[in-house]
């Protein structure tokens, strides 16, 4: 099965994503991390992204349509995707339709996560995540049961990303609400979209997230 999680900065995605890694063996496909793998690693996409992705803009979308194309030719892909954090734009899904039918998979849920934007700046300010594992904490919704200590993996090393402050967050809502939220009249029409509200507890997320993807 191959998923999108849609929803702004904060609503939960990466969160959800892990949780349906562990629990169904799916693989999480966030363009987030490739880029910021990309952007530490000094390449030229990195370079690319950047100074963009500091100021909480989109990154182009040949260059993201890029990488996702790449991603998706790993053998991992056949234990089903889940779409983090794209497709963020019309062309992004209109490529993402034409990649998926090229390499003959299906998209079978696009799962929206509805949130209010206030709250996401608060989320978005105290996110934090194991330097080590990736797992993602915080400052007040999701602590580790040691403190300092990561519960997946035991590292004792959390970082921070340089975007996760109110002031970029908000560029990021603004991006969100302009360029992806018309993706909702996207995928409508097609059956794909289920909504679930991605203010509940996380438990409660985890749940309505796999009666839609089940239901
Ligand atoms: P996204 O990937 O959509 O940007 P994350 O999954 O990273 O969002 O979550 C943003 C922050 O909010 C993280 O610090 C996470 O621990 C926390 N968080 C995630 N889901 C919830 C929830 N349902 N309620 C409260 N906090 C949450
Ligand atoms: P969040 O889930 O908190 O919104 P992400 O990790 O998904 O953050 O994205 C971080 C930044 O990376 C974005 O603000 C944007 O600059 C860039 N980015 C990630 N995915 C895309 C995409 N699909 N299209 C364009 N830019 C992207
Ligand atoms: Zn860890």
């Amino acid at each position: 099965m191959n998923i999108i999680l849609l929803g702004p900065p904060g609503a939960g995605k990466g969160t959800q994503a892990r949780i349906l890694e562990t629990e169904r063996g799916m693989v999480q496909l966030s363009t987030g991390d490739m880029l910021r793998a990309a952007v530490a690693s000094g390449s030229d996409i990195g370079k690319q992204a950047k100074a963009v992705m500091e100021q909480g803009q989109l990154v182009s979308d040949e260059l993201v349509i890029g990488v996702v194309s790449e991603r998706l030719d790993q053998p991992d892909v056949a234990k089903g995707a889940i779409f983090d954090g794209f497709p963020r734009t019309a062309k992004q899904a209109e490529a993402l339709d034409a990649l998926l039918s090229q390499k003959s998979l299906a998209l079978d849920a696009v799962v929206e996560m509805k949130v209010d934007d206030e709250e996401m700046v608060d989320r978005v300010s105290g996110r934090y995540a194991c330097g080590k594992c990736g797992e993602g904490y915080h400052d007040r919704n999701k602590i580790p049961k040691v403190a300092g200590v990561c519960d997946a993996c035991g590292s004792t090393e959390f970082k921070r990303r340089p975007d996760d402050n109110a002031e970029t967050v908000r560029s990021r809502l603004v991006a969100y609400h302009e360029q992806t939220a018309p993706l909702l009249s996207y995928y409508g029409p097609r059956g794909k979209l289920k909504s679930i509200d991605g203010m509940a507890a996380i438990d409660e997320v985890t749940r309505q997230l796999k009666a839609a993807l089940d239901g």
